[in-house]
């Protein structure tokens, strides 16, 4: 696996050109085409977008078997039934 695009694609901050600092950022889903995902990269700050980033069909499906990956506090999805 590719590391480098992995903490890319995690980017929590990012430079604000209003806010004259990198912010913490939204990830808002922008657009869904059939092979890709557009996001958009909201400034927390003042909510002006600033960044986005496409992820293709196979960057998503990496994501989210990393994203199923347990952590260090899980919660519980699913109760059994008794
Ligand atoms: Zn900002």
């Amino acid at each position: 696996m590719n590391q480098q695009q992995f903490e890319n694609f995690t980017a929590s901050s990012l430079y604000c050109e209003k806010c004259k600092t990198a912010m913490p950022v939204r990830e808002r889903l922008l657009l869904v085409l059939p092979d890709r995902e557009i996001f958009d990269y909201l400034c927390i700050g003042c909510g002006s977008s600033v960044g986005r980033r496409e992820i293709t069909a196979g960057e998503r499906l990496m994501a989210q078997a990393i994203a199923a990956r347990p952590r260090r506090r899980p919660t519980i999805v699913h109760q059994l039934a008794p």
